[in-house]
């Protein structure tokens, strides 16, 4: 077969994802599609892979895009005849502590809210369902029947044969060597045999995509790693059925294989595998090639592995497989649009988890390909996700290494990265670590977590349950409630669109009406074609034809190039990414205006500067922009200040705020706040899942206007028609519980839903849940308060209030807890 000189689609890897995409682009879509492949198929890492194939995640989606690799492994066959080697095994997870236990209850209720089977068991049936266990020192274990395992290049070839059958043409031996780049987008793709014009790229380079990607300008931070697993001889009276078995306290994985085991694991102290500078390319040619066995850096395993299953003390180890696989900096694999190139897609990145996600990475990917957009909230997995800090690859290496260490410790709420920090302070750092904040990061950026009171070690320490800040987060959270707080939010992504048709782009983008006058605000959502919230953000009428848009510090690539792709091509409108250009400080509480007041000249009284309004102000000599509105449901401005100046501005406002008593504040109060006034977060209670009427914002949309936007025939289908789902609060009485997102909700004792987010009210002195309670046959005002209500928090059902409303008001006197 020659290679051809035009294809729609060129996808470049035939390892599982590529070989997915491939099939998935030509069975669901018809594409004229080509893969290429630099060696053989399956030759990168998925011809060394395990095989073990869990599916439940902290994200619903990611949770149902395994699901679906699993039913496809199951029926391929049927179709291309090549058997994928799948056998539903289950799984155990085995729990030695307290606090691995109770993070397993916690799987279980996550289990229970994503529909999946999951059953918590005792050391006594481990043992009787795997006898060649030491159950020693188990609390008990968790059970998910429905995983299982299977032969990652049967898989691959079967793929692989199913995508031919479509029509999908595969090419060995073709290596890419560059792109042909018409502005930001790829016109050709170059390779060893000869060039193909196509419309878009699908980079599937596994631990090359890095590589691949930097010859079209994008960016894909990710860091290969050796990981290493033995395979024994045949170990007596194993069953061919014995579950796979993660066991996270000894780090290590077990599954069998034509009688013996496979074991590897996952160290504390990983190897890189780079070339030249850290971070430094990987060769091109590795070709079904393997590390040499490295038993020193192995033995660490080896020991964990033989205290649990005892026999493996006295059976052969038939082979060492010491490969390479490309890990992440947070754990999860990479998906979706580059922002840096028009059409070259991802989908790389695995984590060892690649066979696993294989199937179903390749089907949201193809959809995303041709669509795109991404049929569902991927956010978690969404190359825009990164942004310019990943592009500094010996960070991307040491907080990658951290994240493989960690695939295995307690996963304790709030957890903070150690390593690559500081990354990006704004210019207040040393100012709060002198009031002894406690900082997280967020996508680089240092911001104040909390305030340790002297005292108290400036330091989480972590625990299942409530953890050492809870009463002090709690004194920040009155604070702001009963007199003024300052927040350092200058991590807060912001852009400025500009030209005489930037009116006219965000109109089309934004749900709400954006066409008010100069000096006013407006709260919107950004919707994709069916409705979904992509983004929710506030935009700043600053100019007839200049707009400042503010949005949250971890969306600050996403939105950006979301805006940017539906700026229509022929409009005079540019947009700029401005976010260093500005310091942001909140200045929150029902004392706020005497604090701003006492700084600037300007009339701050709430007739000449109302809520929603836009103005200039002068404060200790410099030009602020100051916005009117509240994420924490108390009087405030967010203050916009030249960054060189935030200093200044901070001593100034905590100088003029001494007689009120004002005090920095952090993140996790304005959690606490936001909860109770019932502010939806992105990418928790409004994801692109759901539409603004399901989330309770309809109010935000501009339906009555006659003016077309993005989305806007997607919910004029579903206006007026009964609602499947709907966005409700709920509170618990249960000082003990501690709710954290994914807790179940059960309605008349049936789940109906699970929660998005979760914490605590202090002021309402109750836990706090957000969720969608789900129903078929509509979810109306009468459905939600006719119900009994309860949660199941790591699995113990504990009552709960319904809530439709706010919990507090914004004068911090109605409480309706
Ligand atoms: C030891 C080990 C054990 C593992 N165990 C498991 C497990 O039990 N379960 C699980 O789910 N996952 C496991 N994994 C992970 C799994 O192997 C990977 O996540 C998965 O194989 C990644 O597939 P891929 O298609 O992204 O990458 P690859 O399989 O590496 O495919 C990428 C392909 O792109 C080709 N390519 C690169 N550059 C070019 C170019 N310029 N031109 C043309 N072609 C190019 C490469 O040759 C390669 O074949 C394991 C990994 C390792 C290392």
């Amino acid at each position: 077969m020659t290679l051809p000189t035009q294809a729609d689609i060129v996808v470049v890897g035939g390892g599982i994802i590529g070989c997915s995409t491939a099939y998935h682009l030509a069975r669901d879509h018809k594409c004229s599609v080509v893969l290429l492949e630099q060696g053989k198929l399956t030759s990168g890492s998925t011809w060394h892979a395990a095989g073990l194939v869990g599916q439940l995640r902290s994200s619903a989606s990611i949770t149902s895009v395994l699901k679906y690799s699993v039913d496809l492994y199951k029926h391929l066959d049927e179709e291309t005849g090549l058997a994928t080697g799948w056998k539903m095994t289950g799984c155990l997870r085995l729990a030695t502590n307290q606090d691995r236990w109770t993070e397993f209850k916690r799987l279980a209720t996550t289990a229970q809210s994503f529909g999946m089977e999951m059953h918590l068991i005792s050391p006594e049936e481990v043992k009787r369902m795997w006898p060649l266990m030491d159950v020693s020192d188990l609390v008990g274990a968790s059970w998910l029947p429905s995983d299982g395992q299977a032969s990652p290049s049967d898989i691959t070839q079967s793929l692989a044969k199913g995508a031919r059958l479509h029509g999908a043409r595969i090419f060995e031996d073709v290596r890419v060597t560059g792109f042909e780049m018409h502005r930001d987008r790829i016109a050709r793709v170059l390779t060893n045999k000869g060039d193909i014009a196509c419309d878009k790229v699908v980079n599937c380079a596994g631990q090359w995509a890095r590589q691949l990607g930097a010859m079209a300008g994008i960016n894909v931070p990710l860091q290969a790693v050796k990981h290493q697993y033995i395979v024994t001889e045949k170990i007596d009276g194993l069953s061919p059925d014995a579950a796979t078995v993660r066991d996270p306290d000894r780090r290590t994985y077990f599954k069998e294989e034509v009688g013996g085991l496979v074991m590897g694991g996952y160290e504390p102290n990983p190897q890189v595998w780079e070339t030249g500078l850290p971070g430094g390319d990987v060769p091109d040619d590795w070709e079904f090639r393997l590390f040499d066995d490295d038993y020193d850096h192995f033995e660490q395993h080896m020991t964990q592995a033989i205290a649990r299953v005892p026999d493996l003390e006295r059976v052969g180890v038939k082979q060492m497989i010491n490969g390479p696989e490309s890990f992440t900096p947070d754990g999860n694999f990479i998906l979706g649009a580059a922002p840096e190139c028009h059409n070259m897609f991802v989908g790389a990145g695995f984590n060892a988890f690649g066979i696993a996600s294989g199937g179903g990475a390749g089907w949201v990917l193809a959809q995303w390909v041709v669509e795109g957009e991404a049929p569902l909230d991927l956010w978690v997995v969404d190359i825009r996700r990164f942004s310019g800090l990943h592009r500094d690859r010996t960070w991307v290496r040491d907080r990658t290494l951290e994240a493989y260490g960690k695939h295995y410790t307690v996963g304790f709420p709030h957890e903070e990265y150690l390593s690559g920090r500081p990354a990006i302070v704004s210019p207040l750092y040393e100012r709060l670590q002198a009031h002894r904040a406690v900082f997280g990061s967020k996508l680089g950026w240092e911001r104040p977590n909390w305030f340790a009171p002297q005292g108290m070690e400036p330091a989480d320490a972590y625990s299942m349950g409530r953890q050492n800040w809870f009463p002090v987060v709690g004194e920040e959270h009155r604070h702001v409630r009963g007199a003024v707080g300052l927040f350092d939010q200058s991590s807060f992504a912001k852009y400025e669109l500009e030209g005489p048709d930037a009116l006219r782009a965000l109109d089309w983008i934004c749900a709400n009406d954006v066409s008010k006058p100069a000096g006013r605000l407006t709260y919107t959502q950004l919707l994709n074609s069916r409705g979904g919230i992509e983004s929710d953000l506030i935009v700043a009428r600053l100019t007839e034809e200049k707009f400042y848009i503010v949005t949250g510090t971890g969306f600050r690539s996403h939105d950006f190039a979301w805006i940017a792709d539906h700026i229509d091509r022929s409009f005079d409108a540019r947009l700029r990414d401005v976010t260093e250009e500005f310091g942001t400080l909140s200045l929150m509480g029902p004392k706020a205006r005497y604090v701003l007041a006492a700084v600037t000249d300007a009339d701050v009284s709430n007739a000449a500067f109302p809520f929603g309004h836009v103005r200039e102000i002068t404060i200790a000599g410099h030009t602020v922009r100051a916005l009117r509105l509240t994420y924490v449901g108390e009087l405030g401005w967010e203050l916009h200040i030249p960054i060189g100046a935030t200093g200044e501005v901070f001593d100034a406002l905590m100088r003029a705020g001494a007689p009120h008593g004002i005090r920095p504040v952090g993140y996790r109060a304005i959690e606490s706040l936001r909860l109770e006034k019932g502010y939806r977060a992105w990418g928790a209670d409004i994801t692109p899942n759901d539409t603004p009427f399901e989330a309770g914002l309809g109010w935000a949309v501009k339906l009555r206007k006659n003016t077309d936007f993005m989305g806007r025939r997607a919910l004029e289908q579903i206006n007026g028609a009964p609602f499947k789902k709907r966005l409700a609060g709920f509170t618990v009485d249960d000082a003990d519980m501690v709710l954290l997102g994914r807790e179940t909700i059960l309605r008349d004792g049936k789940p109906v839903g699970y929660l998005s987010s979760g914490g605590y009210g202090y002021t309402v002195g109750k836990n706090i849940g957000y969720g969608y309670v789900r129903n078929a046959e509509g979810v109306s005002d009468d459905f939600l308060t006719s119900g009994q209500y309860e949660l199941v928090v790591a699995t113990h059902r504990t009552p709960a209030r319904i809530h439709l409303e706010p919990l507090y008001d914004a004068n911090g006197e109605r409480v309706r807890a």
